[in-house]
């Protein structure tokens, strides 16, 4: 194999319990003095090391008992905050409503922004008419649902289905922290890993069409 290994080609995964060897490419053991203190004066910044405790509290206490719905709320009331924004697909915005109206019974403020927000026509900013035929001339704009969201200074953001790449523009622009509830795929009910399930099947049908 030409490619540097890393973790994804380790069938150790001794960084998680530190009871075997670690691989002669691990990452852990090849990581310099200054990155490691690099990371660890990130993490003693003060949201920071807060959030990595309060996420590290639900992760164990409500271990494969919450669902991710529920630990967002969980999430969110642990950080002490008020007002969460929802930054949703257009063709999610009923089950955004179902969430509004959890997170509103649960004492939260609500401010969701879809993604057609500012009904911006893809032609003017670059996108042909031939790719406009199945989804519609109205883009999708998640600098604007960042934007909106920011203006009305939400403390946490939830994504539910942004498309690839227009969710990575939302998490570019979003001041708030962003946490993904829903993650599009068209295909799988949104269930994007079910395709790596599938994983033989999956890479063979992948690697033909090469
Ligand atoms: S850090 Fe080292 S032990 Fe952990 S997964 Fe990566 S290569 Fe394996």
């Amino acid at each position: 194999m030409n490619e540097t290994r890393s973790c994804v080609d380790c069938g150790i995964l001794n960084c998680r319990s530190r009871e075997k060897e670690y691989p002669d490419f691990c990452l852990t053991t090849g990581l310099s003095e200054e990155t490691i203190e690099k990371v660890r004066h990130l993490y003693e910044e003060e949201e920071n090391n807060r959030v990595s405790v309060v996420s590290a509290q639900i992760e164990d206490e409500f271990y494969r008992e919450y669902t991710r719905v529920e630990e967002v709320i969980e999430f969110a009331r642990r950080m002490g905050y008020a007002k969460i924004g929802i930054a949703t697909c257009i063709g999610l915005i009923e089950e955004s409503r179902i969430l509004a109206r959890i997170l509103r019974k649960k004492g939260f403020e609500v401010y969701g922004a879809v993604c057609k927000i500012g009904s911006f026509p893809k032609t003017d900013f670059g996108v042909s008419e031939e790719y406009i035929t199945k989804t519609g001339a109205f883009m999708c704009n998640p600098i604007m649902q960042a934007e909106v969201l920011n203006q009305a200074g939400t403390e946490l953001n939830v994504v539910m289905g942004l498309c690839v790449g227009h969710d990575s523009l939302f998490y570019k622009y979003s001041e708030a922290l962003v946490t993904t509830l829903v993650a599009k795929d068209r295909v799988l009910a949104h269930n994007p890993v079910g395709a790596l399930y599938q994983a033989n099947a999956y890479y063979k049908k992948l690697t033909a069409e090469e």
